[in-house]
Formats: C-alpha cells, structure tokens, sequence
C-alpha cells in the first residue's frame, strides 16, 4: 500500500498511530542526529523526522534525498515539541521507521515553493512542475469545483448539456478562424468554433428548451494577459423566454457559484443601461467598486479662451477624492500615462483643491478662481481632492477617461480584494458604425435580437436610424470585468435577412453562410435567447487575479504556443501532401 494518508490530514488526534504517507520530497533540513524532510503532496506538507540514533542506515538515506524525489515513508505520527501553527499538519510529525524511494528527481529549474523563483517562460515550459505549487494546484481545483457547481445548478434548472461539433464551417464575421484543413475532402477546410452559437440556437428549434455546454472555444486573436486562444465558456440557450428571465436565471448560477465555492453572498445584481455606463463611466463594463464618476464640464469649462476646450466636443473631468497633495512628479507620470499610444489623450489639465479654499490648477492663465469653483461643483470635489480633466471628441474622449478613472483607481488602492460588484449591462446597440471601412458591424453578434419595439425602425428605417437601434442584449460585469454576453435571439427568417444586409452580406452569402440556421427559422422555431460566461475569467475574478493563465492548466504563450509541447509546429511534407497542400516558402528560405 502507498499510504494510509495523504500529506494534510494528520492532527494531534491521530498520534500514536501507525501512518504510511507518499509523496515528493519539498525540502530537507539537517540538524546532526535528525533529519527533518518535508513532504507534500496536493492535500497539504507533513513533516517526517528520521532519528539516526533509532536507525542509522535509514537517516543516512534521508539526507541523501533531493528536492522532488517521490518516497513512501512510514512510522509513529507524535506530537511535535515545535509547532507550526501556519500549516494544518503543524502540531504533529512522523517519526519514520521505513522509506522507500518511489523515484528520483533532477534538481528542478525552480524552486517548487508558495513563491517560485521560475520565471514565465521556464514556468511555462516545465508546466508539469509548476502545476505542482500550491497556488496553481488551488486554481485548478477551484476551476474543477467551480464547474461542478456549474453543473449542479443548471441541472437543477432543467438544462441539458449538449455537445457541439469542434469541426465546422469558417464565417467571417467577428474574430479569425482557427482553419483545420480536410483530408478527405481536398482543399476544403473545417473552422474551430469561436463558440456554439447556431448549434445551440438550432437545439432551441429542435424544442431542448435549455441547453447549456461548458465548451472550448477558439478565436485567432492577438493575445493579452486575459485572452487566450482556445478558452472556455459556460454555454447556454433558453427558449420561450423573455431577457428579464435569461437575467433572473444567470443571476441565479451567478450567486450560487459565489456561495458555494467562495461563501460570498452577492446582493441583487443592478442594472445599468449602455448609454448611461458610457457616460457616467467611459466605458461598457464599469468597474462600480468605487465611484469616481466622469462629468461633463462643457457648460462651465468652454467659451472662456482656452483654444483647447473650446474646439473639444466634450470636457469631462473626475474628481480624484484626496489626492490634492500628489507631487509634480506624480501628476507628470499620470500625463505620461494618458499619452501612451495604448490611452491616447493629447494632454491632460489638472485642478488641485487646496485645504484653504484656493484652487491651483495647470490652466491658471484661462481660468479664475471662481470658474475652478464651478469645475469643483460639477465634479464634486472638496478641500484635498485632485480634478482630472479631459477634453476631445466625444466617444474617443469618455473611453479615455475611462481608462483614466481605472488607473486612478488602481494607484488610489480603490480596488479591494474580495469586494465583488455585479452588474448588468443592457439595452446595448444592434449595430455599430465603422467610420473607416463604412459598414455596420454587430455590437454583440448577427444573431441578436433588436429590441421589440425596434423592430419595425430596423426593418423600414433609413441609414441614420440604424445607428440608433437597441438590442435586447446584455453583459453581465463583475468588478470591470466582462464575465459574461448575450442576448434575444433573431427567431425569423426575414428579420435574420434584414440583418445580414445591413451588416453587408450579399443575400448569396448570407445563404451560403448561414441557409441552415435561417432554413431552420422556417421551421418553427421559437422565441429564444441565451448567455455564454467567460469561464476562465470568471475563475479569475472570483480569486482577485487578473490573469486567466493560471486558472488554465495548460496555457498558450503572448505568442500563441504551447512552450511545453512546442506548438505549434511544422509536419512533415507527406501529411501536407495527404491534404493536399503546400508550404510556401517563408521570407527566410526565399
Ligand atoms: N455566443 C456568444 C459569445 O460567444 C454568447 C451568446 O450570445 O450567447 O459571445
């Protein structure tokens, strides 16, 4: 037998009794007649004691182990004279009596501790290894949890989860295909899905009524620290419901997924529409764990010649609660911040709330004291605050300030761990204009819904009234994350047509893309609408952390590759050949 316990659950309880426990070796100490070796495994550390005056040979044999060895140990779990009340185990020991060493280890490329000293890349390519630290090996069994619940609760919903096929049909709305090329079928390609979203609209006209999958999704997209190429989405479609009901039941998951894996009880998720998180915020998903509102400032803050606010579709400020004091050197790197090419603001005007009354501000030749007076009224700001100012073009502006009020935040600390903020974002645009390519694209896919009393604008409106057309479509966001999207679904043919015009389909493309699904409309197909939640993220989120990498077992790097496997990579010119295709050379070989 391996072992009688694992390495977490011994307690003072259990001394005296006979143990056998099997695990790797985390470290070894030396103190002359004792030998003390750590051993862990993923429920926990118990330390082992190997006493060269009971058995000389055997202490012998435990100094020469090294980090990472595997080893079965047994003997007398005892009290330990020197407690370590940071560990579970802490208050006993084993006193061993026989080891056998399972196998051996290299020394590893970094240490295998709480803290590692690995950086990313050695990490990423000994994944085995530090999949074996504690704090992954906690997110991966958290995610593990999380899902199970998952499970739980939609079933208890009436869902059924439903598998969709991996191997389907490229389209080229929204992000890049991931291609798998057809043997079978010469120069034809199958696409990874970016996500299920006809099959399940289709499970809805076949009458499963609630249908969820948590399902790999694939999109061909530059990475960042929260985007991977293939992640997962908890999947889900409803029939014969309206949005409040899609919002009711997620909400519901949404809570029982904090309860039963964090114990966090969520309040009632508010509600916010688009328009007003775009104003009131800058930005779609409002982080709403602090307030720091954007206000406009054109009223006050124009016609008094200053040539830059004055020519500016909007001036828009926040107030920055007690930050007055900040440093020249500060407020410059703040500047500094705004003009990276990533933010883009031109230049930034700062107003201090001075603790006599005074304002001091970077636009003093424009501006009198009373005119900062009135930016203060607009703002809210006090004796003590700091008033940062923007100014532009409308949309670009607010998104800029939005950014603004996160970074703020994040140097202000306003972003407390473990204070969870939901909210639902609704009634977001159909369609969006894209100034440089002169075409509408779907805000949130082809498939959503306009609202109902839209309907008849969106199918005899002109081009202006386009742009004004709201979707019952909806985001749920947990402390300025995007956790989760959906909407009400198109349910008929000549709606879905409408859609795909406006969207520059010719009626041949939009037939040949998507006849099926519009094929099946015709059917009787039922009203339907449905919600995917970004499951890595959500697992992020609920931990405090912003990277979704290691809630991910076996991630990709920022260059797509599995450092571990060394993915991608070149196959050999019989497989290309069997597929009946051809490498061409690249700009190296030419
Ligand atoms: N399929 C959508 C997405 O991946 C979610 C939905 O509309 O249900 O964002």
């Amino acid at each position: 037998m391996y072992r009688t316990h694992n390495c977490g659950e011994l307690r003072l309880s259990d001394v005296g009794q006979e143990v056998t426990l099997s695990g790797w070796v985390q470290v070894g100490r030396d103190f002359g007649a004792l030998t003390f070796v750590d051993l862990r495994d993923r429920y926990g550390i118990t330390q082992l004691v190997f006493d060269s005056e009971d058995d000389a040979e055997l202490a012998q044999q435990a100094r020469k182990l090294g980090r990472e060895f595997v080893i079965k140990a047994s003997g007398l779990v005892r009290e330990r004279t020197n407690k370590n009340p940071n560990r579970d185990t802490g208050d006993i020991e084993i006193e061993v009596k026989a080891m056998a060493v399972l196998n051996e280890s290299k020394v590893p490329p970094f240490t295998i501790e709480e803290e590692t000293d690995g950086g990313d890349d050695l990490r990423m390519k000994y994944r085995y290894l530090d999949l074996r630290r504690g704090p992954l090996q906690r997110n991966i069994i958290f995610r593990s949890k999380l899902a199970i619940e998952t499970r739980k609760y939609l079933d208890s919903q009436n869902f059924v989860e439903v598998e969709t096929p991996f191997l389907i049909k490229s389209t080229p709305e929204g992000a890049r295909d991931f291609v798998v090329p057809s043997r079978m079928n010469s120069g034809e390609m199958y696409a990874l899905p970016q996500s299920p979203q006809t099959f399940k609209q289709i499970l809805m006209v076949s009458g499963y009524d609630r249908y969820f999958q948590i399902v790999k999704c694939f999109r061909d997209e530059d990475l960042r620290a929260d985007r991977q190429p293939e992640f997962t989405q908890i999947d889900c479609e409803m029939a014969f419901v309206t949005q409040d009901e899609v919002l009711a039941t997620f909400e519901g998951l949404t809570k029982h997924l904090f309860q039963h894996t964090i114990g966090v009880e969520l309040p009632d998720f508010p509600r916010m529409n688009y328009n007003e998180a775009m104003k009131r915020y800058g930005s779609d998903k409002p982080d709403v764990r602090f307030e720091m509102e954007l206000n406009d400032l054109n009223e006050v803050a124009q016609n008094k010649g200053f040539k830059v606010f004055d020519s500016a579709e909007l001036v828009v400020g926040i107030c920055a609660k007690g930050q007055a004091a900040l440093s020249r050197k500060q407020i410059d790197s703040l500047i500094d911040w705004v003009k990276r090419p990533q933010i883009g603001a031109k230049g930034m005007v700062y107003v201090k709330c001075n603790d006599d009354g005074s304002y001091k501000s970077s636009v003093d030749k424009f501006y009198g004291q009373e005119d900062l007076a009135a930016w203060a009224t607009a703002v809210g700001a006090e004796a003590g605050d700091l008033i940062l100012v923007l100014s532009g073009e409308e949309e670009k502006t607010r998104k800029q300030m939005g950014e603004l009020r996160l970074e703020m935040a994040r140097r202000m600390e306003l972003m407390k761990p473990g204070d969870f903020k939901p909210l639902w974002v609704v009634d977001f645009p159909l369609l969006e204009w894209d100034e440089e390519m002169e075409r509408f694209h779907a805000m949130h896919h082809p498939f959503t819904s306009p609202k109902k009393e839209e309907v008849d604008r969106m199918l005899n409106g002109d081009h202006e009234t386009m742009k004004s057309l709201r979707a019952d479509a909806y985001d749920l966001v947990i402390n300025g994350a995007e956790i989760g999207g959906g909407s009400i679904r198109i349910h008929d043919r000549e709606l879905q047509e409408k859609n795909f015009k406006l969207l520059g389909f010719t009626e041949e493309e939009a037939e040949e893309q998507f006849g099926f699904l519009m094929g099946a409309f015709e059917y009787g197909a039922p009203p339907h609408g449905g919600i995917a939640f970004g499951f890595d993220r959500l697992c992020a989120v609920m931990n405090g952390q912003s990277s979704i990498r290691d809630f991910i077992a076996f991630p990709k790097n920022n260059q797509g590759r599995d450092m571990m496997i060394d993915a991608p990579s070149a196959v050999t010119a019989d497989q290309l050949a069997e597929l009946s295709l051809q490498m061409l050379p690249t700009e190296k070989e030419e």
